[in-house]
This record gives structure tokens, C-alpha cells and sequence, in this order.
């Protein structure tokens, strides 16, 4: 049973009830979509109802952020664990390697998919990565026959949001994968451009705050969390 918060559907399965889920997803040969919810996506999608529906489209809203958490404590939900985007994709990847499914990697600037990718290759041996393909490519057709050739089973979109959202809801039922995933800056993460913050702030729930002192200009973004846990308390 989904949560809702604000008008805004979060699956309250674990890292490992997804993966499982999304196995027979692919046994079944069923399509799924997976995005990942912040307050911030919450609170655009109180004026923005397109947003909100195609949020709500999903198969799997996954609690990415500490926010999420604390609204589901204070509706006396159940959801008490995070599963952000990046390490829902990393466990996808392992599941893949175990278990000999395909991946592709789409989205971000020229290049840097090709290094998330032996990144990847690196800490998975034997995950199968058959493509990737840069976020700027604009010719539509080379983008499904890039997809669709590659015989992939799950793909990651990192294109941000909601245009990778977007994206995958117009494709989803028509290219090969069954898997989608949107993954924000998560290649451009896994390349090494950016970094993740220090173990010790991701345990505590603090990454916000390691990405507030290493990118200051967020402030404006982070400051949403505030209201938007007011907005929650106040049930509107
Ligand atoms: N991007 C892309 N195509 C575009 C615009 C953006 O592939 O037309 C990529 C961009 O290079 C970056 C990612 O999308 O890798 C967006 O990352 P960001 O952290 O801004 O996403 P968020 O998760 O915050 O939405």
C-alpha cells in the first residue's frame, strides 16, 4: 500500500522488496518506472498538476530524502528508511550482474556515461552494460534504435527531472526495456565530476547539508524543506 503525501504517491518497499518486485517485473515481461521523490518534487506538484500525475504514474516512488521521511512520521506512515536514486540504481546494477540482466545508460553530457559505465564494470564484475547514449542527442530515431538494438532490460535515464520523467513515461511502452528508472545527476556522480558526501553525512541523513556547504547556491532549493514539512503538519 502507497503512502501519500500531499497528493503525492511513496512506496514504502525497501531496497530489497524492490528488487525483488522488479525481477519479476522482468520475469513477467511487465513494465515498470521507477522515480524518486523529494520534497522538493512534492511541492512543485502542489501548483503543478501535470507534475503531480505524472509522478503519480509511476509504478515505484521510491522516499529519496530525508523530508519524505519525516512527513511519513508525521502522518503516522511507515516509511522510516531512505532509498535514494543513486543507491536504488546501484543495487539494480548488483541485481543485474547476479542475475544476467542488460543494461543501458542514458543521459548526461557526451562521455560521461561511457565512464559511469566502467565505473560500473568495475565494481560489478559481470554486469552486462549494452549501451549508452549521451542526454543531448536529438535525433529521436537514433535514440530508439540505439535503445531497442542494445536488448536491454533496464535502463537508467539521467536527464533531470521531470524531463527524464516525461521522457520515460512517452517511451516506456513502446522500447525494449522493461525497467526505467530516472536517475537526476547520478552519471555525472558515478563519474567522479561530482561527489557524493562522506559516509558518515549519508548515515545520518545529512547529505543535504554536505551539498549545501559544497554547492551554497542551493540554499534557494533547500529551503523548501521548512514549508514543506509545515505544509504537511498543516494537512494541506
Ligand atoms: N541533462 C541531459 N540532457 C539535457 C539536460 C540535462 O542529459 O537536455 C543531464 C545533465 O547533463 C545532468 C543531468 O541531466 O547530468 C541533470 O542532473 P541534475 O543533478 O540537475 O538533476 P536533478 O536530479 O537535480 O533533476
Amino acid at each position: 500500500m502507497k503512502e501519500t503525501i500531499l497528493g503525492v504517491d511513496v512506496c514504502p518497499l525497501t531496497y530489497e522488496e524492490l528488487t525483488e518486485r522488479i525481477l519479476a517485473d522482468i520475469a513477467a515481461a511487465r513494465k515498470s518506472f521507477i522515480v524518486a521523490i523529494n520534497p522538493e518534487k512534492i511541492m512543485k506538484a502542489q501548483e503543478d498538476l501535470e507534475l503531480r500525475t505524472l509522478l503519480n504514474r509511476a509504478t515505484y516512488q521510491i522516499p529519496d530524502g530525508i523530508g519524505v521521511i519525516l512527513a511519513s512520521k508525521l502522518k503516522k506512515g511507515k516509511i522510516r528508511k531512505r532509498v535514494t536514486g543513486i543507491d536504488m540504481m546501484l543495487t539494480l546494477c548488483e541485481m543485474a550482474a547476479k542475475h544476467n540482466k542488460k543494461i543501458f545508460l542514458y543521459g548526461a553530457k557526451p562521455g560521461i556515461a561511457e565512464e559511469a559505465k566502467s565505473k560500473l564494470e568495475d565494481v560489478y564484475p559481470g554486469i552486462n552494460i549494452v549501451g549508452t547514449l549521451d542526454g543531448y542527442e536529438k535525433d529521436e530515431q537514433r535514440i530508439i534504435d540505439t535503445i531497442n538494438n542494445s536488448d536491454a532490460d533496464i535502463i537508467f535515464v539521467a536527464k533531470g527531472s521531470p524531463a527524464q520523467e516525461n521522457w520515460i513515461v512517452d517511451h516506456m511502452e513502446t522500447l525494449r526495456p522493461n525497467i526505467y528508472q530516472g536517475v537526476g545527476g547520478s552519471f555525472d556522480v558515478l563519474s567522479g565530476r561530482l561527489k557524493r558526501a562522506p559516509a558518515g553525512f549519508q548515515k545520518l541523513g545529512m547529505e543535504w547539508f554536505y551539498r549545501l556547504l559544497k554547492e551554497p547556491w542551493r540554499i534557494q532549493r533547500q529551503m523548501a524543506l521548512p514549508k514543506f514539512l509545515l505544509r504537511v503538519m498543516k494537512g494541506s
